[in-house]
């Protein structure tokens, strides 16, 4: 529903309140000035008053993201086989970080380390050939934000838990966030080569969260590591290929893209930058693309290690240059036709965007009033 009311809407057409009471009221109906306006209300005034508005709700700023979506299930597909987007949640100081820095340096090309010291949001390693997207994730809130965006970035959770720690708070709101997810989890027993380390009391703990090892007739994967020496890395990478198989994952790379924005930042001399996560489809420089407010040309992709690439397929992570402003994580960018559309979609977020907040300041204004009253 469209969230305005009277005086606002006579604010923003620099009419007085009165003014835009009487003409309401010309029209046989009622209004006070902190009544909202309905759509044809807001509709026949503005054509009275001569002025251009647009009405927004939820579903209309969402529109393109399900535009695409009705697209692909109209045209021809073309699946293929892509790469599974990993997220590794867990306590603080079980070894996300490090486990995440093992993984990177141990794929990437002794001649190609020098890009490994950039911060990256998300990498690509090759496992048997087959490729394995991380995201680097700020922590369980960005996880939750981007899933009530309806963001489905992630295909597995890592559960990191440390051997010589345990089962912790944060453990236990990584899983309850995976589960609401309907992700698949894998716990990797971090710490192993700890003297402390304790793998069964880990299981057992996990065991009564409902998190069953397999070896104890549940359906969860317990993969041993160490993130310092190395240890069980290959059997997780090789565990999360095996549960990948078991989602039948699968995208068309002959479509446009689709892709979820994981973050991004405004940088000097670049403008701003953002890291996707492909969906679906392939990004290419030149494309033109909308993301949230955000909208242009590709004006270039790098890759995980700072390269300038062409193209990035399904699964595949990627920082695309050439927007023309941030935007948020957890937006999906897609690709359109002209940039004309893209211009379009973006102005309708950031109209949706600011009628939000407005009725949010609206809310707050009133409590206040009432506060004094
Ligand atoms: P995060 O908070 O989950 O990202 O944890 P970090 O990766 O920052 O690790 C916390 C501390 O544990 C650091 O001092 C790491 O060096 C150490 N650490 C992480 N993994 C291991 C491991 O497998 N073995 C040992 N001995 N120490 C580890
Ligand atoms: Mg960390």
């Amino acid at each position: 529903p469209e969230e305005i009311r009277v005086y606002e809407f006579a604010e923003k057409i620099n009419k007085s309140v009165s003014e835009v009471i009487k003409e309401l009221f010309s029209l046989g109906v009622m209004f006070t000035k902190n009544d909202f306006l309905d759509k044809d209300s807001i509709e026949i005034l503005a054509d009275t008053f001569g002025v251009n508005v647009t009405t927004v709700n939820d579903q209309e700023a969402f529109d393109y993201v399900k535009a695409y979506d009705e697209e692909g299930e109209a045209g021809e597909q073309h699946l293929v086989e892509r790469a599974p987007v990993i997220t590794i949640m867990g306590h603080v100081d079980h070894g996300k970080t490090s486990l995440l820095d093992y993984i990177r340096s141990a794929k990437v090309a002794a001649g190609e380390a020098g890009g490994i010291t950039q911060h990256v949001g998300a990498y690509m390693v090759e496992k048997n050939g087959r490729n394995i997207t991380f995201i680097d994730t700020p922590g369980h809130e960005a996880f939750t934000e981007m899933r009530s965006r309806g963001a489905k970035v992630t295909d597995i959770v890592i559960v990191v838990v440390a051997a010589d720690d345990g089962v912790k708070p944060q453990t236990k709101e990584a899983i309850e966030h995976a589960k609401a997810a309907g992700v698949p989890i894998i716990i990797a027993v971090n710490k192993m080569d700890k003297e402390a380390a304790n793998p069964d009391l880990v299981k057992a703990q996990l065991a009564e969260l409902g998190i069953t090892p397999i070896d104890w007739g549940g359906e969860h994967e317990f993969v041993p590591v160490s993130a310092k020496t190395g240890m069980g890395i290959e059997d997780l990478l090789e565990t999360i290929l095996l549960q990948a198989d078991l989602l039948e994952l699968k995208a068309d790379p002959s479509r446009e893209v689709k892709a979820t924005v994981i973050e991004s930042s405004l940088e000097k001399g670049r403008g701003p930058v953002a890291t996707v996560v492909i969906e679906d489809g392939t990004i290419r420089v030149g494309d033109i693309v909308v993301a949230g407010i955000a909208f242009g040309k590709v004006k270039a992709l790098l890759n995980d290690l700072g390269q300038s690439v062409k193209e990035a397929l399904p699964g595949e992570p990627v920082v695309v240059l050439g927007l023309s402003e941030v935007p948020g994580a957890g937006e999906t960018l897609i690709s359109v036709k002209t940039d004309k559309i893209a211009r379009e979609y973006a102005k309708k977020k950031a109209e949706y965007l600011r009628q939000k907040e407005l009725s949010k300041t609206t809310k707050v204004s009133l409590d206040d009033l009432s506060a004094m009253i």
